[in-house]
């Protein structure tokens, strides 16, 4: 038997990462609260993750764009006090660009990807903060520092998702609760059929299996690492872009104008 771990409260179970999510996590030990809108998909992933490994596996059907069924999560996450994780995967994207794009549907991807990542965030961080001990994993995505890739909204919602838990980490240093945030490449999941570009249109060798993703994620995760990206097989890349942006952020805020914005004479002029 699996040594107990909490629950894990995983958002977007019913398919692709949250699925591989729920069904590792149980392997590990963990009861399961698995959130998405498809009531059906959820129970039947329940049944199958209960059967194989003998954990509690709960669901809750919800619309996390809809304020009245985020709060419903949001209160399931401030009360239930057995959730020691919480994976924020629920998420969509798009592949229209910015004059083709319905301002609506872009409304809506924001309201998923990033209000309701940060309220289930937020609710979730005083009690983990109070046991010093808890875990979040953020789902954001290479687009977060590759915004050119695809829609420009997304990858605006996924930096906000990679800063937000920069953020967390600097903050909660000391607390014991723990942030990872992981940047999926191109995964092969309904993820591009609902953003509008089949997978199969992808080239093979950019495209990774949501297992493997995720398995790669967990080991980042058991390490503790703080940013995971399982596609980029270089990490000096990373430690190096890293570390020249936070070199960088010490000379940001100055109190007069770089050299190269005085007013010379042929401005003036
Ligand atoms: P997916 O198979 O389409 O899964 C998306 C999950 O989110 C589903 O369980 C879906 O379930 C749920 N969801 C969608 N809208 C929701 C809503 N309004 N309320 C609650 N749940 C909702 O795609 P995926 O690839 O696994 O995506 C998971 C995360 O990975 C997303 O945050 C995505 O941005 C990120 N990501 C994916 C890729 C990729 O290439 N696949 C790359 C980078 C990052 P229901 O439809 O049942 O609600």
């Amino acid at each position: 038997m699996t040594e107990a771990k909490g629950t894990a409260l995983i958002t977007g179970a019913s398919s692709g990462i949250g699925a591989i999510y729920a069904d590792r996590l149980a392997r590990q030990g963990y009861d399961l609260i698995l959130v998405a809108r498809s009531a059906d998909k959820l129970d039947q992933a329940a049944r199958t993750i209960g059967d194989a490994t003998g954990r509690s596996v709960d669901t809750i059907a919800a619309d996390l764009a809809d304020p009245a069924d985020l709060r419903r999560i949001e209160a399931r996450l401030t009360n239930d006090r057995s959730i020691t994780l919480l994976v924020n995967n629920a998420g969509t994207g798009s592949t229209a660009k910015a004059l083709d794009a319905a301002v609506d549907t872009m409304s809506k991807m924001v309201s998923l990807n990033v209000e309701a990542l940060m309220r289930l965030t937020y609710a979730a961080l005083p009690a983990f903060v109070a046991r010093g001990h808890g875990t979040i994993v953020n789902i954001a995505s290479i687009v977060a520092v590759a915004p050119e890739l695809l829609n420009g909204t997304y990858g605006g919602t996924k930096a906000f998702v990679l800063a937000f838990s920069q953020n967390l980490q600097y903050e909660l240093e000391g607390t014991g609760v723990h942030v990872q945030v992981v940047l999926p490449g191109a995964t092969a999941t309904d993820f591009w059929e609902v953003a509008g570009t089949p997978v199969d249109h992808l080239p093979g060798e950019i495209v990774m299996r949501a297992d493997d993703l995720v398995d790669a994620a967990l080991i980042g995760l058991a390490r503790g690492e703080r940013v995971t990206i399982p596609s980029l097989h270089d990490v000096a890349r990373w430690d190096a872009f890293e570390a020249d942006r936070q070199t960088m952020a010490g000379e940001l805020s100055t109190s007069t104008p770089g050299a190269r914005y005085r007013a010379d004479e042929e401005v003036l002029s």
